[in-house]
């Protein structure tokens, strides 16, 4: 789960890291005053989790409250490469002279972690690998010693720091270990870490991963997950969400993922992954089916269930419920083989819900409908 930028600012500040002076906000007006209160210039940068967001356009620096007001209005509500701007970040301009890259990411390949960096930061770490590999160095470390003084003295001395700085920067590396290690990250990343003209480094941009398994094991919460994906997960469900219309919902994720590797094939676009389980009860479907109803981008619900320990005739009588009390809202097409199916298909009958007991025909029939106008 990769987390939003202000709230791995706000980490980085918790820990000692220096960072800009900032504020979070939602609407131009508030814009402007965080802008008054910071001080002139700003930069504003959008909130959004796509990666190049500066190339397009979602950091800007402003010297005028009338370009604050201006800006802001026109990068809220608007889309950064298909993701929508809700907030923005005001943060006070630092003046710097220098911009480098500092992270720490997981090395699967060694099995170490492997702490980055380069003088030449605020480009993409892809293209300083292409166009630079020399500049960047590399300092591994073992996790079952972990972080040791020798690590951040062998790098301070490849990036040629003066006394001062090399002191400042081995402080900020050993933070941002912490952070990376309690946090069970994949990833966390400083790019640019500014180096001012008065020599003090300030950390412009937090790009923090934090693997998915940790936040479910951990219990961490972050800001902005996905609204739904916490919903979901509070309701006990496996839940992803996708951008396509059509509701995946099937038992196991093994059929999960295979039935939206078929509507994609078939021509269809997943709009989730939803995996209900093994055995899960009439309620549990009810609630799964509800949860997905009610998500604005899934136009047709696709459920695809094969009965091993999970009952045909509970999934139907939760098919039944949610049918009872959303009936019509929403398209359903379902496919129901295995465990109780005979028992399960009379229950969908009664009430003249449609069934496939082939998985391609109910695939195909959901790709189809789902591509007529509602
Ligand atoms: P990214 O494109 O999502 O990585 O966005 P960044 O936060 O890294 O910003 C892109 C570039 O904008 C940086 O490399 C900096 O050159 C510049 N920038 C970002 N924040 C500041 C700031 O506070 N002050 C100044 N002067 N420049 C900034
Ligand atoms: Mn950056």
């Amino acid at each position: 789960m990769r987390i939003i930028e202000y709230e791995g600012l706000r980490l980085f500040s918790e820990a000692g890291i220096p960072t800009p002076r900032f504020s979070v906000v939602d609407e131009p007006e508030r814009a402007v005053e965080a802008a008054k209160h910071i001080g002139l210039p700003v930069v504003l940068k959008a909130q959004v989790l796509v990666g190049g967001r500066g190339k397009a356009g979602g950091v800007r620096l402003v010297e005028t409250i009338e370009d604050v007001r201006s800006v802001a209005s026109r990068l809220l509500g608007s889309e950064i490469r298909g993701e929508k701007v809700r907030k923005l970040i005001v943060a006070e301009a630092v003046k710097h002279s220098k911009e480098l890259y500092l992270s720490i990411i997981v090395d699967r390949a060694s099995n170490r972690h492997l702490i980055l960096s380069s003088m030449m930061g605020g480009v993409d770490v892809e293209e300083l690998l292409k166009n630079h590999p020399e500049a960047l160095i590399k300092v591994p470390i073992d996790p079952l010693t972990g972080l040791r003084e020798w690590h951040t003295r062998k790098l301070a001395a490849h990036l040629n720091l003066s006394t001062n700085t090399s002191i400042q920067l081995q402080d900020i590396v050993r933070k941002l270990y912490n952070i990376y290690t309690q946090y069970c990250c994949d990833l966390a990343e400083i790019n640019p870490l500014a180096l001012t003209e008065n020599e003090k480094f300030v950390a412009l941009d937090a790009k923090i991963i934090v693997d998915d398994n940790a936040v479910r094991i951990k219990g961490f919460r972050f800001a902005e997950e996905t609204g739904a994906e916490s919903e979901a997960e509070r309701l006990g469900l496996n839940y992803v969400e996708l951008d396509g219309d059509i509701g995946v919902v099937c038992n196991g994720a093994g059929l999960t993922m295979a039935t939206m590797d078929l509507i994609h094939t078939l021509g269809g676009r997943p709009g989730c992954f939803l995996d209900l389980g093994g055995g899960a009860s009439s309620e549990r479907v009810f609630t799964a089916l509800k949860f997905l109803l009610n998500r604005p981008h899934i136009k047709l619900v696709f459920l695809n269930v094969l009965g091993g320990i999970t009952r045909c005739d509970e999934v139907a009588e939760g098919i039944v419920r949610a049918f009872d009390e959303f009936g019509g809202s929403k398209k359903m097409v379902v496919r129901l083989v295995g465990t109780r199916e005979e028992e399960g298909k009379r229950i969908l009958e009664s009430r003249n819900i449609e069934y496939y007991t082939r998985m391609l025909e109910a695939a195909e029939a959901a790709v189809k409908q789902a591509a007529k106008p509602i």
